[in-house]
């Protein structure tokens, strides 16, 4: 197969110096992107700027904001993309107005940023980009896990929906370990225990594999 996968957080500047951003590592989506590569797939890794090294053998595309991942997912979603896996954690707002200069401290005691949503990539690729293979998205979580990762699998119209709670310390963001619990179209769940984001890897792409044989 051909698999594209996002990975990683996106940065949203604020001025010259700061941005918005999130404590994802990108470990996962790169545990994906290297156990998809041992399997003999292609892979074209869209990530976020992260600090550890990509899979040997990716064809990796870098890219800062959710506005550059969406533009990177858009040139190479119709290449024959057989699966694509949204692992990235894509910021859900960024600021209205990038200041030129560098905000300087005043004696008011606060600061106002006006925010506005980014385009969300994951919920555009089947409608806007016509995309037909198989469409994994991530939902991490910190509480009513269940409905709000059904509530995305169907309006982000995916095959699977792989959620992770956020929040408790050792697994999830910007950990080696991960525990997750996976929503399929057809309605029915699977959960992996608490284990190594490299073995999670493994184990997602033997079930997308699985899912793609039974699509064909
Ligand atoms: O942030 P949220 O939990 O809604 O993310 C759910 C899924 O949507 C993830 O797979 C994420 O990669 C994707 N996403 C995206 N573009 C966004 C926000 C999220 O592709 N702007």
């Amino acid at each position: 197969m051909k698999i594209l996968i996002t990975a990683g957080p996106t940065r949203e500047a604020i001025d010259p110096v700061r941005y918005l951003s999130n404590r994802s590592s990108g470990k996962m989506g790169y545990a994906i992107a290297a156990a998809a590569l041992k399997r003999g797939h292609e892979v074209v890794l869209i990530s976020g700027p992260v600090a550890i090294d990509a899979p040997e053998g990716a064809a990796v595309v870098n890219v800062v904001s959710a506005g550059e991942m969406l533009t990177a997912v858009q040139e190479r979603i119709g290449e024959g993309i057989d699966a694509a896996i949204f692992c990235a954690a894509v910021a859900d707002y960024r600021p209205v107005a990038l200041a030129t200069q560098k905000i300087k401290k005043d004696d008011s005691g606060h600061l106002t940023l006006t925010l506005e949503k980014t385009e969300d990539i994951l919920g555009s690729v089947r409608s806007q980009m016509a995309y037909q293979g198989l469409l994994v998205g991530f939902a991490a979580e910190t509480h009513d896990l269940e409905k709000h990762a059904r509530q995305k699998l169907s309006s982000k119209k995916c095959d699977l929906l792989v959620a992770n709670r956020v929040g408790n310390p050792g697994a999830g963001f910007d950990a080696d370990e991960n525990e997750l619990q996976l929503f399929f179209a057809d309605g029915h769940a699977e959960s992996l225990e608490c284990q190594p984001k490299t073995v999670l890897g493994e184990k997602l792409i033997e079930i997308i594999e699985k899912l793609g044989e039974a699509k064909t």
